[in-house]
């Protein structure tokens, strides 16, 4: 048996690895200190929900993960390992996370399965009958098979955001980032997304969710992360964030959107 200090002295990720660990991250845009010394550590399978008000952060915390942006100081690691700032090693380290935003994205003139076989024929070299099987088989599993030989247009803003999540989990990624998913969503369609989610969030994937949608953060996450003027205010299980938030700040915000 491996004692853990063998373990630990590895550079081989592990179970005890955080799956994403951020240490001291800061970022400016100007004067803006819009990341403010982010320490954050996710592991293997956990669900993350961050919450907050609007321009606090989130999303330029998103996209400091998967090194959309650059970040002023700090470490960025994914499964152990730093994230290069640019060139062919970050694209196939970017797709170990994947990234659904609150506009889907997809590519407009390609159809339903091209649009999810495309990365893992492209940035993976999967062959493309192999690809397609696996297109088909997430496409089903976000509940939009029988559309896959539709254009995006045709499809409803639920349907497209499945398949648009179908789309990151082709890249095979070990996890998942939701930037407001269900925002953009007319009301009738935010649960068959969020239900896509539970279920993903249920077969162990990690996770990081921006959503203000609590039953989603109810049933599905493990933590709850409060940010408000670029740092984390607050960290709590879900129950304990909507039922008795410690901060001013987090009572205020919970205050204006209940
Ligand atoms: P959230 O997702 O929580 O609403 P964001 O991360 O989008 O917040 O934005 C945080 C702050 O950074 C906001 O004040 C926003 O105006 C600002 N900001 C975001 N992106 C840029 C950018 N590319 N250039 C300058 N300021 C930006
Ligand atoms: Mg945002």
């Amino acid at each position: 048996m491996t004692s853990d200090f063998e373990a630990n002295s590895s550079a081989a990720p592990s179970s005890e690895t955080p799956l994403v660990l951020l240490k001291n991250v800061n970022k400016h845009y100007g004067e803006l200190h819009v990341l403010q010394n982010i320490n954050l550590e996710v592991a293997r399978g956990e669900v993350v929900v961050v919450i907050g008000p609007s321009g606090s952060g989130k999303s330029t915390l998103c996209r400091a993960i998967n090194r959309l942006e650059t970040i002023d100081d700090g470490e960025i690691r994914i499964d152990g390992v730093e994230l290069p700032a640019e060139g062919k090693a970050l694209a196939k380290l970017r797709a170990d996370v994947g990234m659904v935003f609150q506009s889907f994205n997809l590519f407009a003139h390609k159809s339903i399965l091209e649009n999810v076989t495309l990365g893992p024929v492209k940035v993976k070299g999967m062959k493309s009958a192999q690809a397609k099987e696996l297109a088909m088989s997430l496409l089903k599993r976000v509940g939009v098979d029988n559309q896959a030989q539709k254009l995006p247009a045709q499809l409803s803003g639920g349907q497209q955001q499945r398949v648009a999540i179908a789309r990151a989990l082709a890249m095979q990624p070990k996890v998942m980032l939701f930037d407001e998913p269900t925002s953009a969503l007319d009301p009738e369609m935010i649960n068959e997304v969020l239900d896509a989610m539970v279920t993903l969030a249920k077969e162990g994937m990690t996770m990081i969710v921006v959503t203000h949608e609590m039953g989603f953060a109810r049933k599905a996450a493990d933590r709850v992360i409060f940010m408000d003027g670029g740092q984390i205010v607050e960290e709590a299980t879900p129950e304990e964030f909507f039922t008795n938030p410690q901060s001013n700040r987090a009572k205020d915000f919970l205050g204006k959107i209940l």
